[in-house]
């Protein structure tokens, strides 16, 4: 994970495609950023417990948000010509994003179905696809609408369904405070939007062993 120091700007747009979390934010002025917000709060950044808070900010931050200027589409690329007509679902799929009113955390759980058309993709990419939009500023819901159609789209699916669990932090901590409530978003493309049998049998699959 260790990258050069020096990067020419041009290099470090290569990078921020698919590279390392860190490789696509400015760290120092985060860093910088960070020392204000502890001094427009009234705290003394210099003091020793909050020292070094300002680059562990910035590596946090390069983390959470290291699915910006990644495209998804590329970890879709790699396909299996594969005979297969029924359902592939991949449930709970974990995630931590940053909803981007408030940048602060949601996290949850993503559940993931397609109904192939002839080609299929290795389950680890789904988890992947996932993980690139969720390190990003988000909303759920658009998360949940991005997953489907970019799905829907690259593997040529005959169905795409996508069902989203989250907390999120800045109704929990924050506002009204509503500790454990959960958002639960979902989008039913093709075969799971206009056939009633194959959302039963999803739902069935997804929530029904709770
Ligand atoms: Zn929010």
């Amino acid at each position: 994970m260790s990258q050069p120091k020096s990067r020419s700007p041009r290099q470090r747009a290569v990078v921020a495609t698919n590279g390392p979390p860190e490789a696509a934010v400015d760290q120092e002025r985060i860093k910088a950023a960070v020392r204000e917000i502890l001094l427009a709060v009234g705290e003394n950044p210099d003091r020793e417990g909050l020292r070094d808070t300002p680059a562990r900010v910035a590596r946090m931050y390069a983390e959470l948000f290291s699915g910006i200027g990644k495209e998804p589409r590329e970890l879709l690329t790699k396909s299996f010509t594969q005979k297969y007509e029924e359902m592939v679902l991949v449930k709970d799929i974990g995630f931590a994003s940053v909803c981007e009113h408030h940048l602060l955390p949601f996290t949850g759980k993503a559940h993931i179905a397609y109904l192939p058309n002839g080609k299929i993709v290795g389950l680890s990419k789904l988890a992947r696809v996932v993980e690139v939009l969720s390190r990003r500023p988000q909303v759920q819901e658009r998360m949940t609408e991005e997953i489907a159609d970019l799905l829907m789209s690259d593997l040529d699916a005959r169905g795409v369904a996508v069902i989203l669990e989250a907390t999120h932090t800045c109704m929990t901590i924050r506002g009204i405070r509503k500790e454990g409530s959960v958002c639960t978003t979902s989008a039913m493309r093709g075969g799971f939007l206009i056939h009633p049998q194959t959302r039963a049998e999803l739902m069935a699959l997804v929530f029904g062993a709770r």
